[in-house]
């Protein structure tokens, strides 16, 4: 069985940044791309936030820009989606979708979450074009415009708060007659004239045509339809982080998210360093991502000088 050094699972911002700064460092990473290469940003339009790129980027390019990065200083970058683990004790086991398993001395968990969807035929069909699950990503394109934001929790909140600065109008529709989010936020989306909440109200249908979406159809939960007109359509239901294969050897909180030392991306496991979206409810931005992917690397570089006189 092939025995590495250094094993980092996942190819979003987290994962590539790992790999350059793995690289660089000599310690020869593999990378396993996993279920989506270039993970979440491929999945939205123009990034407009991303430091360096002043006329904004399409996430997909962005991601290939990175990607190359990671390929110039010799990272190897396979196919491939970590489906189990053995990290009971150093060599860690990893094993493939594939079948295959390799051995590593150290491993990045880079695996990113995944937003939560409907299940919607329609919202496929428009993801990208009017349908978003980052109203930090995409909110800009919907400035004086009327937008839509799905969810009552914490997220749907802020999503909503962040909205309505920029839009004419936020509607927030939400299935139950109460939020689940904090009193604060509550208080706060309440508070703001312009954030308009459709209680008891589920999505049917996202309407469009070519140009992308132009309305949703809700029901609400006496039947009776209603259709509003938004060009904008997010949802803010919740993430999923992709922690899975990881269990039970790093400790997870109550959501699946990985917790990390404060300050540091170290896991509960010697050795295993968690980076990006995996271990992070919170910031969630392609930027914050990179950043602790190149954590992640300093970290694990520092683990096997000591560990192991690599
Ligand atoms: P939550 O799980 O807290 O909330 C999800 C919301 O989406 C709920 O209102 C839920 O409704 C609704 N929902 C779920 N599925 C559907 C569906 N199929 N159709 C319609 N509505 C649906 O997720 P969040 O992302 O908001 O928050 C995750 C965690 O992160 C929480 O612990 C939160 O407190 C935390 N957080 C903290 C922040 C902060 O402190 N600033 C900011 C953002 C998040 P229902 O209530 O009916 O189940």
């Amino acid at each position: 069985m092939e025995t590495l050094k250094c094993v980092i699972a996942g190819s979003g911002p987290a994962g590539y940044t790992a790999a350059i700064y793995a690289a660089r460092a000599n310690l020869q990473p593999v990378l396993y791309e996993g279920v989506l290469r270039g993970g979440q940003l491929t999945t939205t339009t123009e990034i407009e936030n991303f430091p360096g790129y002043h006329q904004g980027v399409q996430g997909a390019q962005l991601m290939e820009d990175i990607r190359k990065q990671a390929l110039r200083f010799g990272a190897d970058l396979r196919t491939g989606i970590v489906t189990q683990t053995n990290l009971e004790a150093p060599p860690y086991r990893i094993r493939l979708d594939n079948g295959t398993e390799v051995m590593t001395q150290a491993l990045i968990i880079a695996t990113g979450a995944s937003a939560r969807y409907l299940g919607l035929e329609s919202e496929q069909r428009f993801k990208g074009m009017g349908v978003s699950a980052c109203a930090t990503c995409d909110g800009f394109f919907y400035r004086g415009k009327n937008v839509a934001v799905v969810g009552g929790g914490d997220t749907a909140c802020e999503e909503a708060i962040y909205l309505s600065a920029l839009c004419r109008k936020v509607y927030m529709i939400v299935r139950r007659n109460v939020l689940r989010a904090s009193q604060v936020m509550q208080d706060r989306v309440l508070n703001t004239p312009n954030i308009e909440i459709l209680w008891e109200h589920q999505t049917a249908e996202i309407l469009g045509d070519d140009s992308g979406v132009t309305g949703a159809r809700l029901v609400h939960k006496s039947g009776r339809e209603k259709v509003i007109d938004v060009p904008g359509f997010f949802l803010a239901i919740g993430h999923h982080p992709n922690s899975e294969p990881f269990l039970p050897w790093v400790q997870v909180n109550p959501d699946g998210y990985i917790i990390t030392q404060p300050k540091s991306t170290e896991t509960n496991v010697r050795g295993v360093f968690a980076a990006g979206d995996v271990q992070d409810p919170k910031y969630r931005q392609a930027v914050t991502a990179a950043g602790s992917g190149c954590m992640a690397a300093m970290d694990l570089e520092r683990y096997l000088s000591m560990q192991c006189g690599l």
